[in-house]
């Protein structure tokens, strides 16, 4: 699939529920407002294998949190067993402790954990969440032999102080760190205003620190700082129409709706409803063009 902007779209990043464990004060909720309805088992493998089908080669589950779904085995062994490239969740981890054993037998290799902070109280205060919880969890899947990627968004006067620690939580992992721009993105204008931080200065300080920098020809060409042996990356996604221009994915909002980008709500195709009716899969390839064709880049390069 290669959208009007030459494009091509390579992923599909599906939401499964909007119900969620904790209550994080920065979350966008993947730009999704909520509907209450949730495609089923079926109905997610239906558009992950049409996807497929189109040339999607990376899938990701959010949420909401994922591992909330009942089905999540099933979802994650259907997926699995198409044989994609890639594979992930991405997940609070507070409930990995159950689950990252049903996870591995399903064929998982590979999470993302959000952790905005590794000091309680601040995690406390930003997830209404336990820390204790979401390291339990961690730990879990990292014994089961899972490759762990920590994703933090970044937030002035909350947790920027917190690099070298998390740094070094993220190598005992001997796993990858993610710092994420605080995206502006169903929140307050007065919260966003207060709390977003421009990572520029943090990546300057990561560029120093490593001569090793490798740019992902995967996810929008995102440049990688080894340091000490572990991958971090910056991911500035705000006025940076570079970062649209390297965008892959498609996204699945959790009531079945085909979303071409983070940012907008205004251009969804209805999947589930369609699908609901019976539509053949040949009618459902023909909505995925129709969200192809609707992709534009958020940030667009001056002309
Ligand atoms: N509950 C799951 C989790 O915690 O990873 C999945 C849902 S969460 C919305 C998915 C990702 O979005 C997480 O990596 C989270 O850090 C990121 N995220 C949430 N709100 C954000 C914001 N305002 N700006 C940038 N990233 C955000």
């Amino acid at each position: 699939m290669i959208d009007p902007y030459g494009r091509v779209v390579s992923g599909l990043r599906v939401s499964l529920t909007q119900r969620c464990n904790l209550n994080c004060t920065y979350c966008h909720h993947e730009g999704e407002g909520a509907s209450g309805i949730e495609m089923t088992t079926d109905e997610v493998l239906r558009i992950v294998s049409v996807a497929r089908s189109l040339g999607v080669r990376r899938v990701k589950y959010t949420g909401g949190e994922p591992l909330l779904r009942r089905d999540i085995k099933e979802i994650i062994k259907g997926t699995t067993s198409m044989d994609l490239e890639d594979v992930a969740i991405t997940t609070n981890g507070s409930l990995l402790k159950q689950h990252a054993q049903n996870l591995v037998d399903a064929g998982l290799h590979r999470l993302n954990i959000s952790l905005p902070s590794i000091r309680p109280e601040v995690y406390r205060s930003l997830t209404g969440g336990s820390l204790d919880d979401a390291m339990e969890g961690v730990m879990e899947a990292k014994g089961l032999g899972m490759e762990i990627k920590v994703n933090v968004v970044m937030m002035k006067g909350v947790n920027e102080g917190e690099i070298d620690p998390l740094l070094e939580f993220a190598k005992s992992l001997h796993g990858g760190l993610q710092l994420i721009e605080l995206e502006d993105l169903n929140l307050e204008a007065s919260f966003f205003e207060k709390y977003h931080l421009d990572l520029s200065d943090i990546e300057e300080q990561l560029a120093k620190r490593t001569g090793h920098v490798i740019e992902r020809e995967d996810m929008n060409r995102r440049r990688r700082y080894a340091i000490n042996g572990l991958p971090v990356e910056v991911v500035r996604p705000i006025n940076n129409p570079q970062f649209c221009m390297r965008c892959s994915r498609l996204r699945v909002t959790s009531d079945g709706k085909l979303k071409p980008c983070l940012m907008r709500s205004d251009n969804l195709i209805d999947l589930l409803g369609p699908m609901r009716k019976g539509n053949s899969d040949g009618a459902l390839k023909g909505l995925f063009l129709k969200a192809l064709n609707l992709r534009s880049p958020y940030y667009l390069q001056p002309s």
